[in-house]
């Protein structure tokens, strides 16, 4: 775990050195106080000349200055260095976010995910900047000052350093309490997070059920777990930093009084005496810093841990290393006997067979929840077949490569997704160097011309978060447009018109039409007007594939297909 932290400094060899450099001067050059006055107590005094002091006390000065400069780059420089190694894992985080898979984001919450791109984040910056160097110095200053005290007096010395395995001791063991006590808050923080992000995602669902109540409740909990786990880890916290201040003080008094005792035996001089006492008091800021650096390195290792967790899960469905980038894909597609289940004891789909030619519209109905979205997901490889396998142009599409697949893949559900922007962004998004004249055609083609002349700003209107500025068939529409833009060779249009009203139906409907011109299009329907003309129709139950054939053919045949049919033709 650690060579993979060091590893991110690699590109920063440079700064790091330098930092480092300067660390060990601002540690070293500490040390010059209590040997000058040592050395001008005992010997530079006794001489009587104030000249020499003088001397003296400019080079120490000319220390200072130096010391000053060096403090600026560890403090400017060191932060740099951590504010880069986090910029760096966090774009490693969201692009390796990105790649997981379906299964795992219907699995993991956005806002765990959130928590451990700011958060974790930030923490394992401030580590990254201060661990390696602080370490490092107190190290450095600690055998210095000892260094230094074992010249002068060798006896006093070991004495005085009775006291630090103790120390040693209660650092480390507080360190493991704190480690455990951080990792819960941040677990914990998470939580909150996510919950903040489920509740204010559904604001309009929790508004119109009156469930603001119940809300605040589950907020609460969350809430108070949160300021439990905060307020144990600050316990230690405090436990800590107390115990350790004890010890230091109880090192001066020792140190006080053995070195009197000194002293009087005429074992140590008043010089001796002085830097020692001096030496004591740097000796401790180095123990005060790997005190610091205790409170808040389990922040940093708790959030690292959780960021290679992320990191380390492999996308489920990736390119295998044989997978060619095929293009003009012209939509030939076969189901080999495919099974796939979410999980792989309850298959969804058992053993399906489809043909599907290049240019046929294709539509798949049936009850709810008999896998119609299942089926049409396996295509483009939002899951992996379990079983079976699925080609296009006779290629298996485990081998063409993700991204030529879903290039020529276009799915236009039922719940338009919509990015907050303009209505020119979201359009756009079916190509991103369309131009202004390009996604005009495109909304023309999607007869969503009118609604954006009608708008004051044209193209350049904000839609809200998720689009709430504009209605259901607006959006459809608006998802249309998108694809003809795309311009995929295969379609798939999952319920495209199911939650509109007849009129807005019947433009959609229209859209769509042109849409599939010249394209291989899966149709999910609901209302079974909109697929009469289909060249094939596909009913899907529970147990599997149970009709096959055009309108006419199915409604002759008198089985499933014409009762849905005759049910819903009575109902209008
Ligand atoms: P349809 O589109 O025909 O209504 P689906 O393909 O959406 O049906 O769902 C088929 C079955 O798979 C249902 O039982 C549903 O609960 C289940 N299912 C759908 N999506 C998921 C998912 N992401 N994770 C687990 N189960 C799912
Ligand atoms: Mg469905």
């Amino acid at each position: 775990m650690l060579r993979r932290f060091f590893s991110y400094y690699k590109p920063y060899k440079k700064l790091f050195t330098i930092t480092f450099i300067s660390a060990i001067f601002v540690a070293l050059l500490e040390l010059a106080f209590p040997i000058i006055v040592n050395q001008v107590v005992d010997r530079l005094l006794p001489q009587g000349e104030i000249s020499i002091i003088i001397l003296a006390c400019l080079a120490l000065f000319v220390i200072y200055i130096f010391n000053s400069g060096a403090h600026y780059i560890v403090t400017y420089w060191g932060h740099i260095l951590g504010i880069n190694i986090e910029t760096d894992m966090r774009r490693e985080l969201f692009a390796h976010v990105q790649n997981l898979s379906y299964s795992y984001h219907d699995n993991n919450k956005t806002g765990h995910l959130l928590s451990n791109l700011t958060n974790d984040l930030f923490e394992i910056g401030e580590v990254a900047h201060h661990g390696p160097e602080d370490v490092f110095t107190a190290i450095m200053t600690l055998f210095g000052s000892f260094g230094v005290m074992l010249y002068i007096n060798w006896q006093l010395a070991v004495i005085t350093f009775i006291v630090v395995p103790l120390l040693t001791w209660i650092v480390v063991y507080c360190n493991r309490k704190m480690s455990g006590a951080m990792r819960l808050m941040f677990q914990r923080m998470a939580n909150f997070n996510a919950r903040v992000e489920d509740t204010l995602g559904g604001i309009r669902l929790v508004q119109a059920f009156a469930n603001e109540k119940h809300e605040q409740k589950l907020f609460k909990e969350d809430n108070e777990n949160f300021r439990e786990a905060k307020i144990r880890s600050y316990k230690i916290m405090g436990v800590n930093n107390s115990l350790s201040y004890m010890m230091m003080r109880i090192m001066t008094l020792f140190v006080l009084l053995t070195g009197a005792y000194f002293m009087l035996q005429n074992q140590l001089s008043i010089g001796d005496f002085m830097a020692f006492i001096l030496l004591t008091n740097i000796f401790f800021r180095p123990i005060e810093k790997i005190n610091a650096i205790i409170e808040s390195y389990p922040k940093g290792y708790a959030g690292f841990k959780r960021y290679l967790a992320i990191m380390d899960t492999e996308p489920e469905i990736q390119d295998r290393p044989e997978a060619e980038d095929v293009q003009g894909l012209k939509g030939n597609i076969q189901y080999k006997d495919v099974t796939f289940g979410y999980d792989a004891e309850r298959p969804v789909l058992e053993n399906i067979h489809l043909d599907i030619e290049q240019g046929e519209t294709i539509a798949f109905v049936g009850p709810s929840g008999a896998g119609k979205t299942t089926l049409c997901s396996l295509l483009p490889r939002f899951y992996d077949v379990l079983d079976g396998d699925i080609t296009i142009d006779g290629h298996s599409i485990k081998d063409i490569t993700l991204t030529s697949l879903r290039e020529q893949i276009g799915v236009v559900q039922q719940d338009v997704f919509m990015f907050s922007g303009t209505l020119r962004d979201n359009i756009r998004y079916g190509n991103l160097d369309a131009s202004d004249e390009e996604v005009m055609e495109a909304a023309r083609l999607a007869e969503l011309e009118d609604f954006i002349q009608d708008q004051p700003d044209g193209l350049d209107t904000v839609v809200g978060e998720r689009g709430v500025k504009l209605s259901g068939g607006q959006k459809q529409r608006l998802s249309i447009a998108r694809m003809f833009l795309k311009n995929p060779p295969i379609l798939i249009l999952d319920e495209a018109t199911s939650a509109l009203d007849t009129e807005t139906e019947a433009a959609i409907q229209r859209a769509l039409e042109k849409l599939s011109v010249g394209r291989t299009t899966l149709v999910i329907a609901h209302r079974l007007t909109t697929i009469k003309h289909a060249d094939r129709i596909v009913v899907i139950t529970k147990e599997g594939i149970a009709e096959e054939g055009n309108h006419k053919e199915l409604l002759a045949q008198g089985g499933h297909y014409s009762r849905l049919y005759n049910a819903q033709q009575t109902l209008i």
